[in-house]
């Protein structure tokens, strides 16, 4: 009997990257008929340095009831208080403007509060820029969770450009991640007959390839190294929306970061952690570790736990406890998952641990 997978795919209408896009972001709306009243959802930075230029758009498309506000966090409660206010003013649009967490909180906002949503990246830090997946703390579960597809993308390499470098190159290592991601999906599917799809997986692959590519220019930063790592994290984003899922973008190596979020009293941010953790699972699955590492290394990614400011020890038990994060998602780790020796033999053959 073949079993036919089904499911619907839904992706973003429209995407625009480009410097000075922001400007455009009225008509974008207009042509896309998108309705008022829109809720931009912002963090206090962004707010001060590109508000006026977003707002000064939209009134000049003709939009008035424009309201803001401002995330702080990117935390279930916050994302309650958006839902409220989102209610309150019966908001049509909702924008994420900012990095990863206005973003995540818009997103989930337009789902409950069931709105239009708009991803407009000041920073290229993780895939969650282009995903239906939005990432809070304090729901129940650590990864991601499914909210809303935007209905567009306004990506502005100018802006994104500006905001700190390191926060691109954890972008590039987001997209690395997907090397590993994709072994992992491969694996379950032979193991456990889980849907794979081919078209979403060479999707997330190509957006690996891309980095592997442009190592040395995305390094140095500036707005060619911004459309480089923004093209490949939307390309993610795109991959998860026709997978329907998070697996072409996300494997063994993103559940040993989220238990670094949960065991590191200070964690580094999500696209190194994954990146140090496709090292490793990389060594797992038999691949070209050893090419993983070089290449982070061209990004000026941290290939060790020292560099990445997090102690050996707790990259070990990280190690342990990746497999019970998300039982359902099968991985490299198994089901019994790696025990402290076999851990710690892994992050020192990898030289992640000295
Ligand atoms: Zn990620």
């Amino acid at each position: 009997m073949v079993s036919v997978h089904e499911h619907v795919i839904e992706l973003p209408k429209r995407i625009v990257i480009g410097s000075g896009v922001l400007k455009s972001v009225g008509k974008i709306f207009r042509d896309l008929q998108l309705g008022e009243p829109i809720l931009i959802v912002t963090g206090p930075h962004v707010v001060k340095m590109y508000a006026d230029l977003l707002i000064g758009s939209l009134e000049e498309a003709g939009y008035r009831e424009i309201y803001t506000f401002i995330a702080r966090d990117a935390t279930r409660a916050t994302a309650e208080n958006a839902v409220t206010a989102a209610k309150e003013y019966k908001v049509k649009t909702i924008i994420g403007f900012g990095g990863g967490k206005s973003i995540d909180v818009a997103k989930y906002t337009a789902h409950v509060a069931n709105s239009a949503f708009v991803s407009i990246p000041t920073a290229a830090s993780h895939d969650g820029i282009a995903s239906p997946f939005a990432s809070l703390k304090g729901i129940s579960r650590p990864y991601s969770v499914k909210a809303r597809t935007p209905i567009a993308i306004i990506a502005d390499t100018k802006i994104i450009a500006k905001a700190p470098r390191r926060l691109l190159i954890a972008g590039a290592g987001d997209l690395i991640a997907k090397l590993t991601a994709v072994r992992d999906w491969r694996l379950a599917h032979r193991l456990k007959g889980e849907y794979y799809g081919e078209y979403a997986a060479s999707l997330a692959l190509l957006s690996a390839k891309h980095v592997i590519k442009y190592a040395s220019i995305i390094r140095h930063g500036g707005e060619e190294a911004a459309r480089i790592v923004v093209e490949g994290l939307i390309s993610s984003g795109v991959a998860m929306c026709i997978a329907g899922s998070t697996r072409p973008a996300s494997g063994s190596e993103h559940l040993f970061s989220h238990a670094l979020d949960m065991l590191a009293p200070k964690p580094a941010l999500h696209g190194e952690q994954v990146a140090l953790g496709t090292i490793m699972m990389m060594y797992l699955h038999g691949g070209n570790w050893r090419a993983v590492r070089a290449t982070m290394k061209r990004l000026g990614l941290p290939v060790t736990a020292k560099e990445l400011g997090i102690e050996d020890s707790i990259i070990i038990k990280a190690l342990t406890i990746a497999h019970k994060i998300r039982p359902e998602r099968y991985t490299i780790l198994g089901e019994s998952g790696l025990t402290w020796e076999a851990a710690e033999k892994l992050a020192r053959i990898t030289k992640v641990i000295e």
